[in-house]
């Protein structure tokens, strides 16, 4: 059934393009993880996940074993095996050589079964989570050795992980004769878009300190996970590579925001100096999302006339208004009634009174022509005119990933 007309464009192109450039950025130093999490950032997993892998993506991360098994489901396993995938992905139970999928914010009580039966790889760092892996792994019957998991280390931003003195009980658990493999050990840079580097080189200390831990153990893991966008971006794969290279393991990181065409900022003082790698990817990244929606109707208002919930807004003069079909329900943020401009006719045309549950009316009288079934753009380009993620997330004080991952379910996700 068509929908009402509220919907995302998905421009699969530039993701496809945004993924290759940099997984170009990392190489040779690095392996490049794609961040689908949060329905690959409000871009829809289903459409994302399989165009990442088109662009030749071998790893996807996800938050939850739910989101593995969605990413699972449009991205099967190939009944061949595919030259690109690594084919130590065939230990698998399953024998899956589809993308290794990392489930990132870890497994909960009940999911092993799901994280066997779909081939996914947990991240993990509580020993009951390798209770429910273990328990699920004799169910089934795998192989020691068989479930790959990435151990995950707190360097400093105490959310997740095990903490570097605290590592000897967990891999006991990773023994020979246990159903796990230790396939990765990740940590998650918290400031790395502050680029003095003091931070990350804080933590890549105590990832390093932990590192040794893990050799005195008799432990091996083939890859080393570290690294979001900013990190991607400002160069320190290299650093990262090279941690990984002085313990005999390969370099992963893992860029969100910047597949999704946005440069995160940094501070002003290393946005000013733009080192290469930020000015390539201001250049070449292409952002994928548009929000649209169009004209439900237009009305003339005569001076005095209010506008909206509680009138906040009342007209000085007499006006042409526009009703569109957006609304706080889709995440366009209530806040930004009467402090925001929507595009129509590839002009700035200010949303005039509150923003309702779903709908807002915005101000054309300066915009010629405007009528019923106009293209109104919420973020996106239209003309020469541009609303960017980072608009959104300055009006409203947050941060663009918010942005993205507020508009809501109910707004269709088109691949274009
Ligand atoms: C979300 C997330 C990322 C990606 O971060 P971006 O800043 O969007 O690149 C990487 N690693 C972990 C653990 C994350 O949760």
């Amino acid at each position: 059934m068509p929908t009402r007309p509220c919907w995302v464009e998905i421009k699969t192109q530039a993701l496809e393009d945004n993924f290759r450039f940099l997984k170009r950025l990392a190489e040779p130093h690095a392996e490049v993880l794609a961040i689908l999490k949060a329905n690959a950032y409000g871009h829809s997993l289903a459409i994302c996940a399989p165009a990442v892998v088109r662009a030749g993506a071998r790893w996807l991360g996800v938050n939850s074993v739910e989101e593995g098994v969605a990413a699972r489901t449009v991205c099967p396993a190939s009944a061949e095996p595919d030259p690109r995938f690594d084919l130590h992905v065939d230990s698998h139970v399953g024998g899956h050589l589809g993308p290794n999928i990392l489930v990132i914010g870890g497994v909960f009580a009940g999911q092993g079964e799901e994280v066997i039966r779909h081939g996914l790889t947990p991240v993990i760092w509580e020993p009951w989570q390798l209770d429910e892996l273990e328990a699920a792994a004799r169910a089934a019957g795998i192989p020691a050795g068989s479930l790959p998991v990435h151990l995950e280390i707190d360097t400093g931003m105490s959310r997740q992980g095990a903490s570097p003195t605290e590592v000897a009980p967990i891999l006991a658990r990773i023994t020979p004769g246990s159903p796990f493999r230790l396939e990765g050990i990740m940590t998650h840079l918290f400031a790395a878009d502050e680029a003095d580097g003091r931070v990350n080189a804080e933590q890549l200390a105590r990832l390093d300190e932990t590192l040794n831990r893990i050799e005195f153990a008799g432990q091996f893991a083939e890859w080393l996970n570290v690294g979001n966008s900013a990190a991607l971006l400002s160069g320190e794969s290299r650093t990262i590579a090279e941690l990984a290279a002085r313990h005999g393991m390969k370099a992963m990181l893992r860029p969100g925001l910047a597949l999704y065409g946005l440069v995160p900022r940094f501070d002003p003082d290393f946005e000013a100096a733009e080192p290469a790698g930020l000015a390539a990817a201001r250049e070449a990244l292409k952002p994928v999302l548009e929000w649209k929606s169009q004209v439900v109707s237009v009305r003339c208002v005569e001076a005095g006339a209010v506008v909206g919930y509680n009138g906040t807004f009342v007209a000085t003069e007499s006006m042409r208004l526009a009703l569109v079909a957006v609304g706080y329900a889709d995440g366009l943020v209530r806040a930004l009634g009467n402090s925001f401009s929507l595009l129509a006719r590839g002009a700035r045309a200010p949303l005039v009174g509150r923003v309702s549950m779903d709908q807002a009316v915005i101000d054309v009288t300066e915009i010629a022509g405007v009528e019923a079934g106009d293209e109104v753009v919420i973020l996106g380009a239209q003309g020469e005119e541009r609303i960017t993620a980072f608009d959104h997330a300055d009006a409203t004080d947050t941060i663009p990933w918010e942005v993205f991952t507020r508009i809501g379910a109910r707004v269709e996700r088109r691949a274009v």
